[in-house]
């Protein structure tokens, strides 16, 4: 894929921007570069279409939190169908006036080769996907988990099995366009003759006349209905994976597909860990006399805590490994390292007889100690600060 520009950056707006700003810098640019403007201008069209599709994104809500937390991976499994559902450009389009014919809204589905589809096709239509967030925890992230996810989806209404009409009702083919669904309407222009096919208006692409809509669904075909789906999600896994939950998302039409569900797993920041991938990091705090005696220290691990010797001369930031303590590796039966930082620690408050010991400990290896006094260095490394 080619890389794509931030849509903030698209927009000219900033991050923080909020949806008034968001919509005033779009309606703004998409007026300088409607195709209705720019006739021809292959450039201008692009244009439009990136603008298009920015603010798709960040007038959504649910969109724009995934867009700002992952970026352009963020809306990986999105179609672009997908990404423009729900949003309302006649709104945006509305305040044009006629010099965009009203037709600001069309144009953009149109450009994008599905609006027209919507419109004009007449086969049964898949359902479309649902995409869903989940937080989980680094150590369910390590055990792998299942959740249990609500969502609000299109069933097929199990009255009249998606065929939108009353149970033994009639069912008529449209007179008007012979069942196809669509017209031809030629007109006569000064390149000749032009064929424009639309969608029937009187059956509304269905090429079947209903003659007593389904009741239970009051002709719709399917009902919204609550539904909890359990997702299974496998030790290992990485922050903004997506899990796939085939057929789950909302149902499509009579003869058609379901769409699928997706959910974006997000892992919660641990106060222990850092991950980098399979291997995880922690910093272990330490006192100078444990690190010069040599000790053993417990230490957490993602299964628990457990512990780690310290042999005696430790430095400060020495690394310690602890094989097989990361997380799982995705489908492996193989685990990371657990890389244990060790931060010495120098005591910040003395009482007068932990200073003799030291001022003695000092003496007897033969440590000359120049005592700390504010004198003519620490004025000149004052005046070095300030500069
Ligand atoms: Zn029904
Ligand atoms: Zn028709």
């Amino acid at each position: 894929m080619v890389d794509k520009r931030d849509y903030y950056e698209i927009l000219g707006i900033d991050k923080n921007a909020d949806q008034k700003q968001i919509k005033k810098a779009y309606r703004k640019l998409a007026m300088k570069y409607h195709p209705d403007q720019n006739p021809d201008d292959s450039e201008a069209e692009a244009k439009f279409k990136e603008l298009s599709e920015a603010y798709a994104v960040l007038s959504d809500d649910e969109k724009k939190q995934r867009y700002d937390q992952y970026g352009h991976a963020g809306m990986d499994g999105f179609s672009q169908e997908d990404i423009f559902r729900n949003v309302n450009f006649e709104d945006i389009f509305s305040g044009f006036g006629s010099q965009f014919g009203g037709g600001g809204f069309e144009s953009i589905f149109d450009m994008f080769g599905f609006g027209g589809g919507r419109r004009n096709h007449h086969g049964p239509q898949k359902g479309s996907d649902i995409h869903k967030t989940i937080s989980i925890s680094l150590e369910e992230a390590a055990s792998g988990v299942e959740k249990d996810i609500t969502i609000n989806h299109d069933v097929t209404c199990s009255v009249c099995h998606g065929s939108k009409a009353e149970p033994g009702s009639k069912i008529e083919t449209c007179q008007v366009c012979g069942g196809t669904g669509q017209v031809k309407e030629v007109t006569n222009t000064i390149l000749g003759q032009m064929v424009n096919v639309s969608t029937c208006r009187a059956c509304g692409g269905e090429g079947k006349i209903i003659t007593e809509p389904c009741k239970a669904c009051n002709g719709k075909g399917k009902i919204k209905e609550s539904a909890t789906i359990t997702i299974k999600i496998p030790p290992g896994v990485e922050d903004g994976s997506r899990i796939l939950a085939k057929g789950e998302g909302n149902a499509g039409d009579e003869n058609a597909p379901n769409g699928d569900l997706y959910v974006l797993v997000h892992i919660k920041p641990n106060k222990n860990f850092q991950r980098d991938g399979s291997n995880l990091y922690y910093n272990k705090q330490i006192s100078f006399v444990q690190a010069s005696l040599g000790a053993k220290v417990e230490v957490p691990t993602i299964d628990g805590a457990v512990d780690l010797n310290i042999p005696s001369g430790t430095q400060s930031e020495t690394v310690f490994r602890l094989k097989g303590q990361g997380m799982p590796i995705l489908h492996r039966e193989t685990k990371g390292n657990l890389y244990v930082t060790v931060k010495v620690v120098v005591p910040q408050k003395l009482n007068d007889k932990q200073k003799q010991l030291l001022v003695e400990f000092a003496n007897i290896s033969g440590e000359e100690i120049n005592k700390y006094e504010k004198g003519i260095f620490d004025k000149f490394k004052d005046a070095i600060h300030n500069h």
